[in-house]
């Protein structure tokens, strides 16, 4: 493979430039060969307000770290022990690394899995957290593949709906996943605090269970005006 890599990398607070860089290996950050793992060709990425706390500074990252957690990718190069993925398939990634065989993992709590980050039980892509390098470039290693990718079943039906779904890595997910945790069921009564991305895709989350389960969605002001201008939008 000889395609070149260009990513968006880290070189100190307020400084992101686009560098050329190797193409990615089936290797882990410390070495070790990852046969379990892919290389993916991004598709899609988005810039997430943790890329923007990382460029101000306040969420310390290494310099010469590649910039981005929540991707879509192409499978490009499929390692030896990957049993459910081939060359084409369409992904999402999740913004965790996650080996899916740790007690932890087994127990669906990916965000905290104890073998993929030597110096504490969390790994992502992109920040100071196990070097995986992030996937705001060309292309991207992922290990464990097979546990930690999403695979949309019709490639050409995927493509056609490829920005949609390139929401589903993090925000949009980080926020259902929330509801699903605070116990969110029908006739819940649901309180969001707070305007940003997570809180809006709460908000459009939540009112998904207010047509299917007759339950209310209380929000503060902002998050309230910012659902309003969404349905005026939608209404024309
Ligand atoms: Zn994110
Ligand atoms: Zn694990």
């Amino acid at each position: 493979m000889t395609e070149h890599n260009r990513a968006v990398v880290f070189h100190g607070t307020g400084t992101m430039k686009v560098d050329t860089l190797d193409f990615p290996k089936l290797e882990m950050p410390d070495g070790r060969k990852a046969p379990h793992g892919v290389i993916l060709k991004i598709v899609a990425t988005n810039i997430c307000g943790s890329d923007l706390h990382i460029y101000r500074g306040s969420f310390p990252v290494p310099d010469g770290m590649v910039m981005g957690h929540e991707m879509t990718g192409q499978v490009v190069e499929v390692g030896s022990d990957v049993e459910f993925l081939k060359e084409g398939d369409i992904v999402s990634v999740p913004f965790n690394v996650a080996c899916g065989r740790c007690r932890n993992c087994r127990a669906g709590r990916t965000e905290v899995c104890e073998t993929t980050n030597p110096e504490k039980s969390c790994a992502a892509y992109g920040f100071n957290l196990g070097d995986f390098q992030g996937g705001q470039a060309d292309y991207l290693f992922v290990p464990y593949a097979d546990f930690q990718l999403l695979r949309f079943p019709d490639r050409d039906q995927a493509m056609d709906e490829i920005l949609d779904l390139a929401v589903l890595s993090d925000i949009l997910p980080t926020a259902f996943h929330g509801l699903m945790e605070a116990g969110v069921g029908p006739g819940s009564t649901v309180y969001l605090a707070g305007a940003g991305p997570v809180g809006r895709c709460g908000a459009a989350a939540a009112r998904l269970w207010v047509h299917r389960a007759s339950s209310s969605v209380t929000t503060t002001r902002s998050v309230s005006s910012w659902c309003a201008r969404l349905a005026a939008r939608r209404s024309t």
